[in-house]
């Protein structure tokens, strides 16, 4: 139940439609070197600073459009909301800030899965979104990520994921934690059917996602700079009354002590993945 927040050679695709959600704004600052972008430029950059490489987040539907096989996309198609287990309010009750979450974003929830292709290989993905609160795993989240999972063994498909969550969903207290168990259950079947598991860890994959699935993959890859880690940092240097190194927690920490198999920028992410793939799904 753990929350962060952050203070925060592209290969350009064509259409710029699915990265148009946003048209307020023409120029974006880079939070890392502060230059001024050209906001088209940028999302055409697929979200990525030209000037210092810093990866700004996606959205689920942009990271779909992105990453996929142009068009080949169908979600699973199962519409579920929380049902608010624990009448939870706090400032506001926890329903009225779902819907509002649901009206902001056009999400059902934090994650997105269905089915696709990439680079012409059949493929089933999950992709967590960090605008619908957080990417808080609440019990839809985990209940779609494990419907993925059993879809991919009945078809005998690989499962990807992308991570970017503030951890497990507070407002849902113990049935966020269930779904750690759940989504584990579910990627050991996966491993039992001998199916690959890819793990891509963005900027943030923190708390119950980190401590579940997302470090579970066969293969975990993550993007450059990714905040990455289970409690914040103060917490931990209060605890252990020790100052932790300025790249903690980051990908290229975890990448350092071997718990990365490998660091992407978002535009060989396709390529790469694509790659690990054809390695590891046995031909006929
Ligand atoms: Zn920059």
């Amino acid at each position: 139940m753990i929350w962060f927040f952050r203070k925060k050679a592209p290969k350009p695709q064509a259409d710029l439609e699915a990265t148009q959600d946003v048209k307020e704004d023409l120029w974006v600052k880079c939070p890392k070197c502060e230059s001024i972008l050209y906001k088209k430029e940028m999302l055409l950059a697929l979200n990525v600073c030209g000037r210092c490489n810093y990866h700004f987040k996606m959205s689920a539907k942009e990271r779909i459009a992105k990453f996929l096989d142009e068009g080949s996309f169908t979600p699973l198609g199962i519409r579920l909301r929380s049902k608010d287990p624990l009448g939870f309010k706090d400032k506001k009750p926890y329903k009225a800030r779902y819907d509002e979450y649901v009206q902001k974003t056009g999400l059902d929830d934090a994650v997105i899965v269905g089915k696709g292709k990439l680079e012409n290989k059949p493929v089933c993905v999950g992709v967590m979104d960090f605008s619908f609160m957080g990417g808080s795993m609440g019990s839809v989240v985990g209940e779609l990520l494990r419907a993925l999972f059993e879809e991919a063994i009945t078809l005998r498909y690989p499962v990807i994921v992308f991570s970017a969550s503030g951890g497990a969903r507070m407002q849902e207290g113990v049935y966020s934690l269930m779904q750690m168990a759940k989504i584990s259950v579910a990627v050991a079947r996966l491993a039992e059917a001998r199916l690959p598991f890819i793990s891509i860890l963005t900027d943030p994959t923190t708390g119950g996602v980190a401590a579940s699935f997302a470090f579970q993959g066969d293969i975990i890859l993550a993007e450059p700079g990714a905040l990455i880690g289970f409690a914040g940092r103060r917490v931990i240097e209060q605890t252990i009354r020790k100052k932790l190194p300025d790249n903690f927690q980051t990908a290229e920490f975890l990448f350092e002590k071997g718990l990365i198999d490998r660091i992407l920028p978002r535009h060989l992410l396709r390529f790469e993945v694509a790659t690990i793939l054809d390695n590891l799904i046995s031909r006929p």
